[in-house]
């Protein structure tokens, strides 16, 4: 019998399900004799006999960039002992780093829990791949295997990928596929119309199945398991398969069915890029990795740059024009192919038969708990399925394939092919004798739900509008929009590991990550309290789910809408927690941009204007938030800073005596005035003068930048607004005014910077 690539990743993983019960004391089903590949991937990856499971440091420790200045060092992270787990929940609870190494009862309690899992759900499973990987994912997770910093199930499913591509690969040759759709920024934020926020969820959402389907395409045309990606979402994927021709091959030929079917669906809006690069196996573990993981991502830009070169004849022929969709703008589809957006609505505008499925799907994704994979385009669903239909191109087949989604986890389908739990951790799904194929689609979802409206039954059970969002705002009735992204992952990934560079590091790293922004943000979303970690600064403790909507929540990166304050208040928390649960360490920040609109105000604006705050905040050096129009640090916003700006100018200038105020930033003060509860009228005339205080500021700075700079000039030129400042202050009712620390930190020099966005906040809280 011909041996298969999934009879070698069974083998392997069942080989770490045995070492994880080793260590919890369990007695594992016999091993079967092991296969050569086994052995030698086992063999690369430093895989021995007498390898142990066994507590696990934080791999972000590890991280360190070398072009940045050497700070102290930070200290030593360990994985708490917890499964990833939603049984009695929605979303799982966010693991934080210990500072020490967990205890030995600690140890005992987790081996003990693995062993009763071990022993509830090995039985008639031990072939079931799915259920295997997902217990190391829960377990495997959080314990190393060999390195102190390598988990378990990294180096499980990365020694199964090995040892699949070696398969009839005398050469050792291994092929690193990686992928990119490019152009999501257009599909997703483009669009324009009436409930266009839910059309924009469902886009995104979309365009992670059709990441899947390329992933699934690859994965069946090269006779893989799904142990071989090691990346997928967001679109981007990373896969690794035999460097042989027969992979070249099947890689040009998805790449092209892909791309002639996005060419026709979305005229060219959206592009895959994909592309392999062949190494000896070797390397794999070695520094070389990074420079090959380095090179597939630069060869992608390349292909990006010649986009739609296989399909040019098609893209360049003339087509009519006709009356366009309203909502994306195309003008290529019959105008009676167009239809009402909204058929509840009797004077909803037209749209495409695309636009118009969004629409119905952004309405229904609340709560979709599976998702079924068929070549049937009859099964019984209560909801319309997603279709991608490829092409046929030269000897490769053309292929329909649908995507039902459910809002039970238990479909009974019988012509699925593929079963997608959605953030679902519970091991006995995993065990329905009725799926096939199944495995956990991670999902940034959280969305608030709209309260039941009887006017309105189309609405119901939905997510929050914009409308409702802006109403559920503090003081001014707005909508706030966020973006915010990982400071230089690319770099982080090529070199943030020195030497140790290998792949089951960087497969940690985008797991680690993925988790954050798929998993762990929702449950930041839904349970605010239980999530954030012990020592974190807040405008309030308010314990209420988020009144927020996510739109993407990804790789490493995410875009959210919601009432003003509460993305406001989301914000900090995210890069709180980001922080804590990369162990603090300096080299890996989060830049952001919020932007503040008017509910009507059409959604691609206040997608590009949050988009240019987050830009700027990147330009302005990174781990920085735009919001308000300024931008800072999140230590300045936050009021937790160590050096500030004025330090420098205060050192120039020899002027020791400033010393620092007691409260320094922005949200001190807003915290305050806020706790205070001074009254509108005070509000406004404290807004008022504050601004006319920060405008002196900024003039006097503006001057001194145009004049030829006179030490004197320079050095008074933060002590200008002092006048203004007393006669703002001393306007302030009297139990502010008796507050010593915030009337003097007001004067602070320190402060004069923050003037503007602290009158901002406190105006859009108070209006
Ligand atoms: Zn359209």
């Amino acid at each position: 019998m011909v041996t298969s690539s999934k009879d070698v990743a069974l083998q392997v993983i069942q080989q770490a399900i045995a070492a994880l019960a080793k260590w919890s004391g369990f007695t594992h089903p016999t091993l079967e004799k092991e296969y050569p590949e086994v052995t030698r991937a086992k063999e690369i990856l430093g895989w021995k006999p007498d390898t142990n499971v066994g507590t696990l440091r934080l791999v972000f420790d590890s991280v360190d960039l070398p072009d940045e200045p050497k700070k102290e060092k930070i200290q030593q992270n360990y994985h708490p002992l917890k499964v990833i787990d939603n049984d009695h929940q929605e979303y799982p609870d966010i693991p934080y780093p210990l500072d020490s190494e967990p205890s030995s009862e600690q140890q005992k309690a987790f081996q003990l829990e693995i062993n009763q899992a071990l022993r509830n759900h090995l039985q008639d499973n031990w072939v079931n791949l799915s259920l295997l990987m997902l217990i190391l994912e829960k377990f495997g997770s959080c314990l190393s295997f060999g390195q102190s910093d390598i988990a378990l199930v990294d180096i499980a499913r990365t020694t199964a990928a090995i040892a699949t591509a070696l398969l009839n690969n005398p050469a050792e040759e291994i092929s690193l596929i990686a992928g990119d759709l490019s152009g999501i920024q257009k599909f997703i934020y483009t669009i324009s119309s009436d409930g266009a926020l839910k059309s924009l969820r469902a886009r995104s959402f979309y365009l992670e199945l059709v990441t899947e389907e390329v992933v699934q395409q690859l994965l069946s045309r090269l006779e893989i398991p799904r142990t071989n990606v090691i990346y997928a979402g967001g679109g981007n994927l990373y896969i690794l398969a035999s460097g042989t021709e027969n992979t070249k091959k099947v890689v040009q030929k998805v790449r092209e069915q892909f791309n002639t079917w996005l060419l026709d669906e979305f005229q060219g809006k959206v592009f895959l890029a994909l592309d392999y690069l062949n190494f000896p196996v070797t390397e794999i573990a070695s520094a070389e990795f990074a420079n090959h993981w380095s090179n597939a991502t630069k060869n992608l830009a390349l292909h990006k740059s010649q986009k739609f070169a296989d399909q040019i004849n098609k893209f360049i022929a003339p087509e009519d024009s006709h009356e366009p969709c309203k909502v994306c703008h195309r003008d290529d589809v019959e105008p009676e192919t167009l239809q009402p957006l909204n058929k509840h609505e009797p004077d909803s505008v037209l749209a495409c038969e695309i636009c118009c499925s969004m629409f119905d799907l952004g309405s229904n994704l609340f709560g979709v708990k599976a998702i079924v994979r068929s070549t049937s385009d009859n099964v019984d669903s209560q909801f319309f399925p997603l279709s991608f239909k490829l092409p046929a191109i030269d000897d490769f087949p053309g292929v329909n394939i649908y995507y039902y989604y459910f809002k039970n986890w238990k479909p009974i389908v019988p012509e699925s092919d593929t079963v997608l739990l959605v953030n679902d951790w519970n091991l006995d799904h995993y065990q329905f004798k009725h799926f096939k194929n199944v495995s956990t689609l991670l999902l940034g979802n959280y969305g608030k739900e709209n309260k039941t409206d009887e006017n309105n039954q189309e609405e119901a059970q939905g997510f929050l509008r914009a409308e409702e969002m802006a109403a559920k705002a503090q003081g001014i009735n707005r909508v706030g929009y966020l973006r915010m992204d990982v400071d230089r992952l690319g770099q982080i990934f090529a070199k943030g590991f020195g030497k140790n560079q290998t792949l089951p590091k960087l497969a940690g790293i985008s797991r680690e990550m993925s988790y954050f922004f798929k998993v762990y943000l929702n449950s930041l979303a839904e349970q605010r309290n239980v999530n954030i970690p012990q020592k974190i600064t807040q405008l309030s403790d308010k314990n209420e789910k988020y009144n927020i909507l996510f739109i993407y929540a990804g790789g490493d990166d995410l875009f959210i809408s919601g009432a003003w304050n509460e993305v406001v208040d989301f914000a900090f928390d995210v890069y709180q927690c980001f922080r804590a649960y990369t162990g603090n360490n300096p080299d890996i920040t989060l830049s952001g941009g919020i932007s503040i609109n008017d509910a009507k105000f059409p959604l691609y604006q206040s997608a590009e204007s949050s988009g240019d705050a987050e830009k700027a905040a990147k330009n302005n050096g990174r781990d920085r938030l735009g919001l308000f129009g300024q931008v800072f640090k999140w230590d300045e916003w936050l009021g937790t800073a160590k050096v500030t700006n004025f330090d420098a100018v205060n050192k120039n200038y020899n002027n020791p005596e400033t010393k620092k105020p007691s409260l320094l930033g922005i949200l001190p003060f807003v915290q305050k005035l806020e706790q205070q509860n001074i009254g509108v009228n005070y509000a406004r005339n404290f807004v008022r003068n504050l601004l006319i205080t920060a405008q002196i500021q900024e003039q006097a700075l503006k001057k001194f930048e145009e004049d030829n700079k006179s030490e004197e000039a320079l050095s008074t030129r933060y002590y200008l607004h002092l006048p203004k400042i007393a006669y703002t202050l001393a306007r302030l009712p009297k139990n502010v005014l008796d507050d010593n620390d915030f009337r003097t930190s007001l004067k602070s020099p320190y402060n004069a910077p923050y003037f503007r966005a602290i009158a901002t906040w406190i105006e859009l809280l108070n209006r």
